[in-house]
């Protein structure tokens, strides 16, 4: 399959058309942005790291029954993927209390939530991407039925259920991350964008070291080899 337009460029990924109308070509970066793209940074080899990550992660839900846009990986830095219409909601799922939770409500970081929590966020970078409860989603019209909210909160957690399962055997803590989901040709709701140490936070179990994009956002150094450390924990056997 061959790349067409670009459709797209986001601040971690390219998406290009292809000759099929039902499929688009996902392209990695290497580029790193915190703070709404207030601080910027590039890392070799982060996009093919993160991509290979995300396959991983969205084979292993497919697995588990969570339907996902992941075609198949065509290189190191580019995957095939269904088109879907973006959400633009980012559902953001906690276990651990830290970053923006902790600050907002002064919640001790480090925290173990009593369970697990979900929240909405608006996608939109003029905005901050602002915390919204379910009534601004519908009011905003960002889904058409409060049906498909509730179904938002049911994959995040469903996907939480077997991403952390599947952490805890690697001895990494999943502390917190943020999934997109598509309407795709069908009408079904299907995971979409990516799951990787940039949109996740995962803290070594033994060590308690940071291993995501939290070393870039807070200028701790070796972002690569975390990532890479977190790559390798994924591909070893179980
Ligand atoms: N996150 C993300 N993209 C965003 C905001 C958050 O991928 O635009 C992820 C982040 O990596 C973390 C989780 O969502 O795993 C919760 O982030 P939080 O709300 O604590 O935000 P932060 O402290 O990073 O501002």
């Amino acid at each position: 399959m061959e790349k067409r337009e670009l459709l797209y460029e986001g601040k971690a990924k390219k998406l290009y058309k292809t000759d099929d109308k039902n499929l688009l070509i996902a392209e990695f970066k290497d580029d790193l942005t915190a703070f709404n793209a207030q601080k910027k940074g590039s890392e070799d080899g982060k996009g093919a790291i993160n991509c290979q990550i995300s396959a991983n992660l969205f084979k292993l839900l497919e697995e588990n029954g969570i339907k996902t846009h992941l075609v198949e990986t065509l290189d190191k830095n580019n995957q095939l993927v269904k088109k879907v219409d973006i959400i633009p909601i980012e559902v953001v799922v906690r276990n651990t209390a830290t970053g923006s939770l902790s600050k907002r409500l002064g919640i001790e970081d480090g925290k173990v939530l009593p369970f697990t929590l979900v929240e909405f966020y608006y996608k939109e970078d003029d905005l901050n991407d602002p915390i919204i409860c379910s009534q601004h989603a519908l009011l905003m019209g960002l889904v058409e039925k409060r049906e498909q909210l509730e179904e938002l909160v049911e994959k995040g957690k469903k996907i939480n259920e077997v991403l952390k399962e599947f952490f805890v055997k690697r001895r990494l803590n999943l502390v917190d991350f943020k999934v997109e989901f598509g309407i795709d040709r069908d009408g079904e709701i299907i995971l979409s964008d990516e799951i990787s140490p940039d949109s996740c936070r995962f803290w070594d179990m033994d060590t308690n070291e940071k291993m995501d994009k939290d070393r870039f956002r807070q200028g701790l150094g070796s972002v690569k080899v975390a990532y890479e450390e977190v790559l390798n924990r994924i591909l070893e056997e179980k």
